[in-house]
């Protein structure tokens, strides 16, 4: 599928892994024991999880409708995709603009393993999967999958939702987000959500801690060390905020949001 040589029965299923942790939270069903008592285990020291992952995802769509419906854009490039939920990026944009085209990127095997139902494109548009590490922006960019798939001449959209977090400082994450900035189009757009750090006290090393203990490296960021991903590019109003803050399309959610404790930043910017 990918020419990278992972097999779906390369999944390790003897330790957790975030993407099953997160499609835990998310209340989906591709996750093993192992992941669901490490979730458990975080759930049962910050229960804010469950709505942060939700408000999350629901910032995902939002974004990408708007990004298809105000923006024009037809192109995404979505890394750290995570495994397939309804509705996935494409169907999002793809119900805006049925000929949009999507590359998805991910280095879970077990993402792999669901890639073809990414690949359920309209038949308008097109969809593809590379197997890849964000630490290695080359290797995406490079990728015959996505050249097959994206015009870069004309401008795409690049995601990074909930994925930055797990990237540690010692590797560079900045660098990473401006690398794969660097040979899109002008007009093309930065989306990106990312942890914060909970104010009550002890409980983001507490979560930091457990993930960690579960061989995951997880870090989150201030606001200003988050706004700092976005730099070079013109953000998009409201700016760098809590996702159910970002044009919110229901009253209702974002107030149900309000009452929980989510520390989650996320923004969209345009590369001028
Ligand atoms: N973007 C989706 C899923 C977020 S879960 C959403 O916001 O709803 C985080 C995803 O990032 C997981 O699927 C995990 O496998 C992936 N991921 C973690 N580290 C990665 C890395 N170094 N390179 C690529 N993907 C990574």
């Amino acid at each position: 599928m990918t020419g990278h040589g992972f097999r779906a029965d390369q999944i390790d299923t003897s330790k957790p892994h975030s993407a099953r942790m997160y499609d835990y939270f998310l209340g989906g069903k591709t996750h093993y024991s192992v992941d669901a008592r490490a979730a458990e285990r975080v759930e049962a020291v910050w229960p804010d999880v469950i709505p942060w992952t939700r408000a999350n995802r629901a910032f995902m769509h939002r974004a990408t409708r708007w990004l298809a419906t105000e923006a024009g854009i037809r192109q995404f490039l979505d890394i750290g995709t995570g495994i397939p939920t309804e509705p996935n990026l494409h169907q999002v944009v793809q119900q805006a603009a049925p000929a949009s085209r999507v590359v998805y990127a991910d280095n879970d095997p077990i993402v792999l393993a669901h890639a073809q139902t990414l690949m359920l494109s309209s038949p308008e548009g097109r969809t593809a999967y590379i197997h890849a590490d964000v630490t290695d922006p080359e290797a995406i960019l490079a990728a015959d999958e996505l050249h097959a798939t994206l015009d870069l001449s004309e401008p795409i959209a690049l995601s990074l939702n909930a994925l930055m977090h797990f990237i540690g400082d010692d590797q560079q994450p900045y660098d990473i987000v401006q690398r794969l900035l660097a040979p899109l189009a002008p007009g093309s757009y930065l989306v990106l959500s990312h942890g914060g750090l909970d104010p009550r006290p002890g409980l983001s090393d507490a979560v930091t801690d457990l993930y960690r203990s579960s061989g995951i490296h997880v870090q989150g960021r201030t606001l200003d060390q988050v706004t700092a991903f976005f730099d070079g590019l013109e953000l998009v109003e409201p700016g760098v905020v809590m996702p159910h803050r970002w044009k919110p399309e229901s009253e209702r959610e974002r107030a149900e949001a309000e009452k929980t404790n989510l520390w989650i930043y996320a923004g969209v910017a345009r590369k001028g």
